[in-house]
């Protein structure tokens, strides 16, 4: 067991540090406040190689691991969590493609997505189903050979309208899990409309909106692998994805109390800096210290997910479910650190604390969570 970071791993930790400071960090306030989605530095973070950090060489991806993805995305999470969760789900997405897309698909879709001249999102939640994800609903019946017809919609779904690529879960079968195919499906397909972009806490920078389709016809051969395939998928690219968002939240955490650290050394009262209380000396060792357990599990469940251990996806839940709410626990602590300056927008803190606070809903709930941990544990007994 080695904790230390390779020289590679350190070399683009510190290229993704970098791009941070200089093309995030500067504006993530303002895009959080005008509700813009930073198109142009997401495309130069894909030019660095983060569009598609595991996807295989072979396939024009960058070809590292899910613990190097999460030491990017823990950085790039430093300056912006809500952009950088976005790049997360289109890595995530993009992973989706090469490993279940076919050849043709692979070379059709991917080349666009790894640059970033395309952005790709996920719809699996609808209306009607979120934590239920298998009761969906959104059907695809077939229309001659060649097509399928879609009918039905999807709820929260991030990047809409800005992505040109939809990786859409839809019933093609019996009621279920099994009943689900996964297809891609292009933002230009006639009847494919976005609903009004929801207006929300936190996650400014990303559009997020309803995705209806009306009669869209997709082709066959957008279908990623054989029908009824596609609930096995959706949930094995959560699995990457857990760990995406739960090094977000590390990275969100890590600025915060950065930020109180600094606060508490330069503030003062009754007479004394903040630092010489030995209550908040002890809040700040506590938010160390849950940051560290943090980190440690999102790393421990990205190298079992690397290697494919049997118990990977209940370490990713086990490591999203504590690292999402430690970590938002943390960036609370700081703002109360910062006292009556951390509910202002200019000093960032609580831009972190309305940024995290979705990270214990999304990509499945940290209740959903603990149900995955409990029924594997429940089956190992
Ligand atoms: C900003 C944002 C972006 C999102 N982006 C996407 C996206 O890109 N693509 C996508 O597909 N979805 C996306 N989602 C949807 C998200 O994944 C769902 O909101 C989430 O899975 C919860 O579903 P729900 O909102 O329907 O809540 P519900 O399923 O209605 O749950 C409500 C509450 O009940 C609890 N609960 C439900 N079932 C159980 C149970 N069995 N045991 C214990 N507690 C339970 C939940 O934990 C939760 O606290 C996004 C959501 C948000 C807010």
């Amino acid at each position: 067991m080695d904790f230390n970071l390779t020289e590679h791993q350190r070399a683009f930790q510190q290229t993704a540090r970098d791009f941070a400071q200089d093309r995030l960090a500067p504006n993530a306030g303002r895009w959080d406040e005008e509700r813009h989605f930073p198109a142009a530095e997401l495309r130069e973070a894909c030019a660095l190689g983060f569009g598609g950090i595991y996807v295989d060489e072979a396939h024009g991806g960058t070809g590292l691991s899910r613990l190097d993805a999460a030491l990017i995305f823990e950085e790039l999470a430093r300056a912006d969590p809500s952009t950088t969760a976005f790049l997360t789900i289109h890595n995530m997405v993009a992973g989706m493609i090469a490993r279940f897309g076919s050849d043709e698909q692979r070379q059709r879709f991917l080349p666009d997505i790894l640059s970033g001249a395309t952005f790709v999102s996920y719809c699996l939640t609808e209306p009607g189903s979120g934590s239920d994800a298998a009761a969906l609903k959104t059907r695809a019946t077939p229309d001659g050979n060649s097509h399928y017809r879609v009918n039905g919609s999807k709820a929260f779904i991030s990047g809409a309208g800005a992505s040109g690529l939809y990786v859409t879960m839809v019933r093609t079968g019996e009621d279920g899990p099994r009943g689900i195919s996964c297809m891609v499906i292009e933002s230009d397909t006639n009847g494919l409309s976005f609903g009004r972009p929801e207006r929300k806490m936190g996650w400014n920078s990303q559009p997020t909106a309803t995705v209806s389709f009306h009669d869209c016809r997709v082709p066959v051969a957008n279908r990623l692998g054989p029908e009824g395939a596609g609930f096995k998928y959706a949930m094995a690219g959560l699995d990457g994805g857990r760990i995406n968002i739960a090094a977000c939240s590390l990275g969100g955490a890590q600025a915060c109390l950065d930020a109180a650290l600094a606060h508490v050394k330069q503030r003062r009262a009754f007479g004394k800096t903040l630092a010489d209380f030995q209550a908040l000396q002890f809040k700040l060792a506590d938010m160390a210290t849950e940051l560290e357990a943090a980190r440690l599990m999102v790393h421990r469940a990205a190298v079992a997910l690397d290697r494919g251990e049997p118990d990977a996806g209940m370490r990713c839940a086990m490591a999203k479910r504590y690292a999402t709410d430690a970590c938002s626990h943390i960036c609370d602590e700081a703002l109360q650190l910062h006292g009556g300056y951390g509910y202002i927008h200019d000093y960032q803190v609580e831009r972190f604390v309305r940024d995290l606070r979705v990270h214990r809903i999304l990509e499945g709930t940290n209740e959903i969570m603990r149900v995955i941990i409990a029924r594997k544990l429940l089956e190992a007994a």
